[in-house]
Formats: C-alpha cells, structure tokens, sequence
C-alpha cells in the first residue's frame, strides 16, 4: 500500500512543516493527532494573518473614518469575499460571519419562529450532531411545529425512501449535515435538496464536518443555508458562516440587537440595516474572519481535491489495517464518507482504549460525539474515533494502529 507516493502533486512532509504543533511531544512521544474531526490544526500562514492583524491593523471597522479602522475594515470585507468565492456564493453578502456552525443554526432556527405555525413540519436525519437537533426542538416548543426524524440505515446511511415518505406540503423545513461527524458518511444532500425543494420545504446544510474535506458549490446545490465552523478547517475558533440565499436572509428577521445591525435608532423605531450587517450586531471576531480567509488560502493552494484524494488513501489504509484487529467493529461504513473511522473493540470500552493510546501519544476522541442518537441506534455508548486530516502521515496511521494493539493487549 503506497500512500502519497501514487499522489505526486501531493507532498505531504513539506505541508507538515506549516504545523508546529506537530513537532511537540506527548507524554514522551512525538504527537499523532487524530481528533481532526473536533477542531483541525492551524498551520504557521493563519497564525500569521493573526500576528499581522494585531501587530499593525487592529481597530473596530465599519465605524472609524481613521485609517486603521479603514484597514481592517478592507481585509474583513476581503476575506468575506474570499469566503464568497470559495462556496461559490453568488453575492458577498449572502455570507454572514458568524461565531461557527451552532451559531449559524441558531440563527436561522430562531428566524424561522415567525413562520411557522403549529402542526408544520420540520424534518431532521439522525445523523445529527446535538446543535442541529437542540436549535429545532426549541423551534418547535416555540410554534407548536413537530419534529419528524430521518432514519438511519446500519451502515450509517440515511434512508432516502423514508425521507421521501416523511416528506409532505406541512414540510417546512429539512436539517441535516453534509457529513456526519460521528460516523463520516457523506449524505446525498443535492438529490435531499432538490427533492425537499418540489414540495416547498426549505434545506439548512450543517457543512462542519464536510469542508475540511469537500468544496461545496452553494449555487450548483441549490441549498438555502450552508453553515460552516473555521476552527475545523484550519481557521481558529469562535468564526464561522452563515451562507443563505439573499431572498431568505431578506425575509428573516434579525437574531439579536445592537451596534452594526441597525440603519436607523429612535426610541419609537429602529429600523435595520441591509444585508450582512442587519445579521451582524456588536463587534464581530474581526482577526478571525481574516484569518479564516487565510485558511481558505492555504487549503485551496494545497487543493481541495488533493485533499480529499489523499485523505481517502489514508482512510483505506488506516481501515485496512484496523480490520486486522480481533474483535474490531467500526460504525459507519458507507462508501461515501470522509476520513473519520468510528470503531469499538468487543468487550473494550472506548473510554480505556482512548486513555491507553494517549499515553502513547496518539489523540483519538472517545464518547458520543455530541451524536447521542447514533449511539442510541447502535445500542452502544459511545466509540473511538480518529479522523484524519491532510497533514497527517502514514507513520501516524502506523502508530495509532500499534497503540490500539497494544491497548487490547493490555486491557484484555
Ligand atoms: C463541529 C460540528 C458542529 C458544531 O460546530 P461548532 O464550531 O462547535 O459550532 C456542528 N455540526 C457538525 C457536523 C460538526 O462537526
């Protein structure tokens, strides 16, 4: 099995040089960091953007005729455009800076209260993670709108035939992630969009876990909300979007009240400002949402293809070699899913298995990945799991194999 090397344009060992972090140590072994699917790593060009913004341009924007106001006035306005083109917006301010994904849910979610009336009907797939079911159970409270579940297949797919059946004109709405955290699956979410768009239901796209890997075309999908998280594509964290079609983002109405967000102020009538800003109150994270725009720098260079080609190599291999393992079971097996392996080890908890490899250095995430209905399904509580990014190595993956053998020997 050759990794990389079938990949030429794709050189691993120079990328991982823009990471220090994988050069430190963990109780007394070089790092083998496989929690990618919780926050990625920040290569050495964002931490930059960020030293940039705060040794020469740091200032309030939008408000300073000063100079430096005016900078960083410009460079947030650039990377908001950055972020335009990567997803393939039509307009730059159909982008919506956020805090990240929960945000960008929430923000939508509690927009829709105002229209939706009691027995609409909100469909959500099991997949999900806990902040694309909380926000729409509260919805629901709120109108008296019910909440209809997407079933999941043993291998971790949704049933498309079901979601066609539980689909109907009281549908207003259709939830559901582009990749499953848990468990990686891809969802076929363009043929879920066009079909929730013939009976008039509008689709939010949880896309956290499925930019890191994949570029999503918001035009070519036809979706109405997309929302994404920096801090899992090498951006830091608290910054995220909120993409939505301009005629949507038109319609809602603003999710909080404040500075920025506002044309006009009397006490008798406010009225709000023009698109992003009506959703943007108070002071946003203004070096974040430049340095995500330096993080979609960096990915896109290296290119989203390569990556998602090199990731599935290591996924192979990584899964190859788990199956080895006597009473390995991994959850999740759809051929379409990113590189995320969930998996427990019969008779093991996942919790004493993810304990024993961090001592040996390797960072795997153990419990139910904010995914209790997954676990529920499975009848189990919880799994490890590694998930791989572009900058891991085969090394890693060779090291995360010889610390789970090794943690079944010593737990067995
Ligand atoms: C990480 C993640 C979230 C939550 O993202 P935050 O940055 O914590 O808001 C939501 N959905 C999925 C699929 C995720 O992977």
């Amino acid at each position: 099995m050759s990794i990389a090397t079938n990949n030429i344009a794709f050189n691993v060992e120079k990328i991982r040089k823009d990471f220090p972090i994988l050069n430190r140590e963990v109780n007394g072994y070089p790092l083998v960091y496989l929690d990618n699917a919780a926050t990625s790593q920040t290569p050495k060009q964002v931490m930059d953007a960020i030293v940039d913004y705060y040794s020469n341009y740091n200032a309030n924007i939008h408000r300073g005729v000063h100079s430096l106001s005016q900078e960083a006035t410009d460079k947030y306005e650039v990377a908001r455009k950055k972020i335009q083109q990567h997803f393939n917006a039509k307009k730059a301010h159909e982008i919506i800076f956020t805090s990240g994904t929960t945000h960008g849910i929430n923000l939508v979610a509690n927009g829709f209260a105002s229209f939706l009336e009691a027995g609409d009907e909100i469909l959500v797939s099991a997949l999900e993670h806990h902040s694309n079911i909380v926000p729409w159970q509260m919805l629901c409270e709120k109108t008296g709108a019910i909440l209809k579940v997407i079933p999941m297949s043993e291998e971790g797919e949704l049933i498309y035939e079901t979601f066609e059946e539980l689909l109907s004109k009281k549908t207003k709405m259709v939830f559901l992630n582009h990749v499953s955290n848990a468990l990686g699956t891809i969802n076929p979410i363009k043929k879920i969009i066009d079909k929730a768009h013939e009976k008039g239901a509008a689709v939010l796209i949880d896309g956290a876990q499925a930019a890191p890997h994949i570029k999503a075309d918001v035009q070519a999908l036809d979706v109405d909300f997309y929302v994404v998280s920096a801090h899992k594509m090498c951006g830091p964290t608290g910054v995220g979007v909120l993409y939505g079609k301009e005629e949507w983002l038109d319609k809602l109405p603003p999710y909080q009240g404040g500075g920025e967000m506002i044309a006009t102020v009397s006490f008798e009538k406010t009225t709000y400002a023009g698109l992003p800003h009506k959703f943007e109150a108070g002071t946003p994270n203004i070096c974040g949402g430049i340095a995500f725009g330096a993080a979609l720098d960096y990915m896109n260079n290296i290119g989203f293809e390569a990556i998602a080609r090199y990731e599935e190599e290591l996924l192979d291999y990584a899964t190859l070699k788990l199956q080895e393992i006597e009473g390995m079971k991994i959850y999740g097996t759809s051929k379409e899913k990113t590189a995320v392996i969930s998996f427990n080890i019969e008779g093991l908890h996942p919790y004493d298995i993810g304990t024993l490899v961090d001592k040996m250095g390797v960072a795997v995430r153990t419990g139910h990945h904010c995914a209790q209905p997954i676990m529920d399904f499975y009848k189990i509580p919880g799994t490890v799991r590694a998930s791989f990014s572009f900058y891991n190595n085969k090394q890693e993956v060779e090291r995360f194999i010889e610390a789970v053998k090794k943690a079944k020997t010593m737990l067995s």
